[in-house]
C-alpha cells in the first residue's frame, strides 16, 4: 500500500454527550465525511474527506459539532511552512496543476483597510439621508460631451446606450455551470428586484433565464460558450471578457464533473466534457482588433447596447485601460487579484494580479490625465466586502462595483475554497440535483435583496455623513479619503493624502 503523505488539515469534533445519532450530518455531506458504524453504533468521521464547509455544523440539531484546524505541526521552519510541504506532496502524487477555487487567501496588504473616509463637521454640513433625499442612483456607459438642441431649443437626447442602476452595486460574472441553476435563479431574481444586474459569465444564457434579459449582462469570452444572436439579444449589455482578477493571463476552465445535461445545452459543448476556454481571444492581438469586435457586437444588436470590456488588474492596467477607452467600449470592469473563481491554478490565483485598490487608482487617474474618463464608466470588482469598500471605491473612481463573493456568502457559501470539486454543500457551486435543491431561490433572492439593502442604508448614511447627497459628487472625490499606514508610494498611487493631513 503507497504511504499516505497527506495529513488531513481539519479535526472533526463531535461532542458525544450531545449527538444523538440522527445521521443528518451523514445525509447532509457530498464529501462523506460521516458515517454510522453499526458495529460500534455510534457516527465516526473521515477527517481526510473534510473541506470545512460547515454545512453539518450549520445543522446537527444539538449543536454537537465542530470543525477545527488540525494542530498537527510539521517541525517550524519559516520557509517550508506545512502547507507548502502539503503541496509539494499533492503535486508529487498527482503530477499535475494544484487548483483552488474563489479567492486569493494570501496576507497581501487590503488597501481598503488602510483608507478612512471623511465626514463633515461645523461647516459643509451633514444631511440627514433619512429626512433629505439622497441619490444613489447611477449610470453606466459614455457620458454626452456636447448638448444638442433643436430649432425649438429643445434638447435633443444624444445618450449613448446605457444601464441605468438604482444601486451602485451589480452581481459580477458567474457562470451558469460554475454555479447552479438556483444561484443563478437567485441571482437574477435579487437583480430585477433592485434594480441592477447579475452577469451571465462565459456559460451563455438558460433558455429559462431569458425573461430576465432586462437585468442581465451577457458576457462574450474567449471560449464563446452560449454565443448566439439571440444571446446577445437577451442581455442589456454585452461584456467582452479579456481577463478575470483570480487567474489574470489564463482561460478559464470548468471541470467536467460540472458539464450536466443542461449546462452542456447551455454552453453548446458535449456533456461532460471539461470547458477550457482559451487564454486569448484568437481574434484579438490588438487595441484594433478589440475595437472590431465591439463594434461587431454593437452592430449584431443594432447599438441598442453598452459594451463592457473587462480585464484583471495587472501591472500596466492603466495603459490597457486607455486602450479600451479608445476602443468603442462603453464600460471598462477591472477585477482586482482577491477575485473569486469556480476553478483555478493555485499558483495563478495566489501570485498573479495586482489589488484592486491601486489599479482602480492608476486607471481613473490615467483616463482624467488623457481627457478621456467620461468616454468610458469604470466598475471594479474583486474583494469588495461591505458598503465601505463600496463608498471608498467610488471615492477613487468607480461608478459602480462587481460583487460575488458576498453575494454567494449571502447565499450561504461558508469560503471553504472547494468549488472545483463541484460538491458544494450549499447548493451554490454544484450541480448535483440534490444538492442544488438545497438552494432555494425564494429565499436566496430575498437574502440578496437584503443584502443591497442594508449597503444602500450604509452608503446613503457614508455619504449623509460627507456632506454629500449624490453618488455622482462622490465619484472621484479622493478629498474624502485619507490613508492610514501607508508610505509615500502608496499614497501618491492612489492619489490621497495620509490621515492628519
Ligand atoms: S447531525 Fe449532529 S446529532 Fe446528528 S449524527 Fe451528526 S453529529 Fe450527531
Ligand atoms: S460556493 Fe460552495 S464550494 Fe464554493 S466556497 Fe462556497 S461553500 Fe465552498
Amino acid at each position: 500500500m503507497a504511504i499516505e503523505y497527506l495529513y488531513p488539515q481539519f479535526e472533526v469534533l463531535r461532542n458525544p454527550d450531545r449527538c444523538i445519532a440522527c445521521r443528518v450530518c451523514e445525509r447532509q455531506c457530498a464529501n462523506e465525511v460521516h458515517h454510522f458504524d453499526t458495529d460500534l453504533q455510534k457516527m465516526v468521521s473521515d477527517e481526510s474527506k473534510c473541506v470545512n464547509c460547515h454545512r453539518c455544523v450549520s445543522l446537527c440539531p444539538t449543536r454537537a459539532l465542530k470543525i477545527t484546524k488540525t494542530n498537527h505541526q510539521f517541525r517550524e521552519n519559516a520557509n517550508w511552512t506545512g502547507e507548502t510541504i502539503q503541496e509539494v506532496y499533492r503535486q508529487a502524487n498527482s503530477g499535475g496543476t494544484l487548483l483552488s477555487s474563489m479567492g486569493n487567501p494570501k496576507d497581501f496588504p487590503i488597501y481598503w483597510d488602510k483608507i478612512l473616509i471623511n465626514a463633515s463637521q461645523v461647516t459643509n454640513p451633514s444631511i440627514d439621508p433619512l429626512r433629505e433625499p439622497m441619490e444613489i442612483r447611477t449610470f453606466l456607459g459614455k457620458k454626452p460631451t456636447t448638448i444638442e438642441r433643436d430649432e425649438n431649443g429643445k434638447i435633443i437626447p444624444n445618450l449613448s446606450p446605457r444601464l441605468e442602476l438604482d444601486i451602485p452595486v451589480m452581481f459580477s460574472a458567474m457562470s451558469y455551470g460554475s454555479i447552479s441553476y438556483n444561484a443563478h435563479e437567485s441571482l437574477a431574481r435579487a437583480s430585477k428586484a433592485m434594480g441592477t444586474y447579475y452577469n451571465t459569465g462565459e456559460g451563455g444564457l438558460h433558455e429559462d433565464f431569458y425573461k430576465w434579459g432586462g437585468n442581465t449582462i451577457v458576457q462574450v469570452a474567449s471560449g464563446r460558450f452560449g454565443v448566439e444572436k439571440d444571446y446577445l439579444d437577451a442581455g442589456a449589455a454585452i461584456e467582452i471578457k479579456i481577463g478575470q482578477g483570480a487567474k489574470p493571463g489564463i482561460g478559464g476552465h470548468l471541470p467536467g464533473a460540472k458539464v450536466a445535461a443542461d449546462i452542456s445545452r447551455t454552453r453548446m459543448i458535449p456533456e461532460g466534457t471539461d470547458a477550457i476556454s482559451p487564454a486569448p481571444h484568437h481574434d484579438i492581438y490588438s487595441i484594433e482588433d478589440l475595437r472590431q469586435l465591439v463594434y461587431s457586437l454593437k452592430e449584431a444588436t443594432a447599438y441598442k447596447k453598452p459594451v463592457i470590456v473587462k480585464i484583471s488588474a495587472v501591472h500596466n492596467v492603466a495603459a490597457i485601460a486607455s486602450g479600451i477607452a479608445r476602443s468603442g467600449a462603453d464600460i471598462i470592469a477591472i477585477d482586482g487579484f482577491r477575485g473569486g473563481t469556480g476553478a483555478a491554478p493555485t499558483r495563478i490565483r495566489d501570485n498573479v494580479g495586482i489589488p484592486i485598490e491601486l489599479a482602480l487608482a492608476a486607471v481613473d487617474q490615467r483616463l482624467r490625465d488623457e481627457g478621456i474618463r467620461d468616454n468610458v464608466s469604470i466598475v471594479i470588482g474583486g474583494s469588495i466586502r461591505n458598503s465601505a469598500d463600496i463608498v471608498k471605491a467610488i471615492a477613487l473612481g468607480a461608478d459602480a462595483v462587481y460583487i460575488a463573493t458576498a453575494a454567494l456568502l449571502s447565499l450561504g457559501c461558508h469560503l471553504c475554497r472547494t468549488c472545483q470539486n463541484g460538491k458544494c454543500n450549499w447548493g451554490i457551486a454544484t450541480q448535483r440535483p440534490e444538492l442544488v435543491k438545497r438552494l432555494n431561490p425564494d429565499i436566496g433572492s430575498e437574502r440578496l435583496i437584503n443584502l443591497l439593502t442594508a449597503w444602500g442604508h450604509e452608503i446613503r448614511e457614508m455619504m449623509g455623513g460627507m456632506g454629500i447627497n449624490s453618488i455622482e459628487a462622490l465619484r472621484g472625490n479622493r478629498l474624502m479619503l485619507r490613508g492610514i499606514g501607508l508610505n509615500e508610494k502608496e499614497l501618491e498611487i492612489l492619489g490621497i493624502k495620509h490621515a492628519g493631513e
